[in-house]
């Protein structure tokens, strides 16, 4: 039970969403710290107690390595034996394992290779530099913590989305929440391949409640460059586009501050919080560097924060399209009586946060109900 978070998941981890978010059918966080982000040992906690209080038959310990069709359902095969059934709800999550770009196959057996599964902190890598790819939310937390640890960190930075952790005295993620944001419904979005496939945001859940943007990295001695597009005799080459990609960072988050702002003065919420502040500008580095020489034994290792997958390696289902994500619509797939759960803005834009398996659990659930019942 809790399992990815239980494996999956390095030492200093806690949410980056506050804890009064962690909704769950039927509970609530309800300790003494609402507004703190709850630690990798609190959300696994968390999660039994919620197994505890459903009291659904939860078999742990069980891997479904296949579920097939049959002529009144689905054949589901365990390692510890097989189920038959009519319906099938797919909720094996949406970052099964990490995502790492072909060219890591041409990075030197000199440099040591890590991915966000295999990191538990610091001291899993050698001493010296570290090549972090990826400014989302992983790659930003890792950077800063490899960074701090005396480890020179060199971050790699693709397309990404920034955020305050803090706005107008309230949390980012309350902005979101309040002002329907993320309440945004998958068949309101405009171009819904692009909402599925958009990166974390650079948030970290600390005490201090920090913001652990670029200019946040930068200050601390974390040196930015830009995609890494190539390897190419044993160099690493670096996209040019990094002041571009800070411009279009800065212009979206400049976007999402006016919403809220917006709605709180539509909403007449103005007077609840703090009055409108709006952030420096990204700072790009003088000339930020092209190419490294990975054989120099500047950099020692890698850190893969490129991202996660589904696996569905055990799905004997042709639901799949041609990028290996399952073809739904709202979490009803494209076989009757499959269902998903959990997937980035399968019915709003809250899906894959804690907080969003409530309402897309209710509808999902109600699909199923009537499919059910009517023989299905
Ligand atoms: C690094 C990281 C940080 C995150 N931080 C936050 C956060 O701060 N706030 C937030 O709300 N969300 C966060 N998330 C998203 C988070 O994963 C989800 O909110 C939540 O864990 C999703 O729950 P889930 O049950 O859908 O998927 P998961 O937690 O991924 O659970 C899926 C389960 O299915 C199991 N499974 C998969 N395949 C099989 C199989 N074939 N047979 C049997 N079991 C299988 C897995 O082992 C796992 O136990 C984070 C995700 C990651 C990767």
């Amino acid at each position: 039970m809790a399992n990815s978070w239980r494996t999956e998941r390095w030492d200093s981890l806690r949410l980056l969403t506050p804890s009064w978010q962690s909704r769950l059918p039927g509970l609530r966080y309800e300790g003494p710290d609402p507004d703190g982000y709850m630690t990798v040992a609190e959300v696994t906690a968390f999660i039994e107690r919620f197994a505890a209080l459903a009291r659904a038959p939860v078999r742990t310990g069980t891997t479904v390595t296949s579920v097939r069709r049959t002529d009144d359902g689905y054949r589901v095969a365990t390692t510890h034996g097989e189920l038959a059934c009519r319906a099938v709800v797919i909720a094996s999550g949406a970052c099964n394992q990490p995502s790492v770009p072909a060219l890591a196959a041409a990075v030197p057996a000199s440099v040591e290779q890590l991915t966000p599964f295999d990191y538990r902190d610091p001291a899993k890598l050698p001493d010296g530099g570290v090549l972090v790819v990826g400014a989302s939310a992983t790659g930003v937390q890792l950077a800063a913590e490899l960074q701090r640890s005396g480890r020179p960190v060199t971050l790699a930075v693709g397309e990404h989305v920034r955020m305050p952790r803090m706005y107008r005295g309230r949390d980012v993620l309350w902005w979101m929440d309040e002002s329907g944001v993320w309440d945004q419904r998958y068949d309101e979005v405009e171009d819904l391949t692009r909402a599925r496939r958009l990166p974390s945001p650079q948030l970290v859940g600390t005490p201090e409640r920090t913001t652990l943007d670029l200019n946040a990295l930068t200050s601390i001695g974390v040196e930015l460059t830009g995609r890494w597009a190539a390897v190419r005799d044993g160099r690493a080459l670096f996209s040019g586009g990094l002041r571009n990609m800070f411009s279009l960072a800065d212009l979206k988050l400049r976007r999402l501050l006016d919403t809220f702002d917006d709605w709180a003065r539509a909403n007449g919420r103005d007077d609840e919080v703090a009055p409108p502040e709006r952030f420096p500008p990204t700072r790009a580095p003088e000339s930020a560097r092209l190419q490294l020489d990975l054989g120099s034994g500047e950099i020692r290792a890698v850190v893969w924060a490129t991202g996660f997958r589904p696996d569905y390696r055990w799905l004997d289902v042709p639901a799949l399209d041609a990028k290996g994500q399952l073809r739904h619509e709202g979490g009803v797939v494209d076989s009757p009586g499959l269902y998903a759960l959990g997937l980035p803005v399968l019915r709003r834009r809250r899906s894959t946060f804690m907080c969003g398996i409530e309402d897309d659990a209710r509808a999902v659930i109600d699909h199923l109900a009537r499919y059910l019942a009517v023989g299905g």
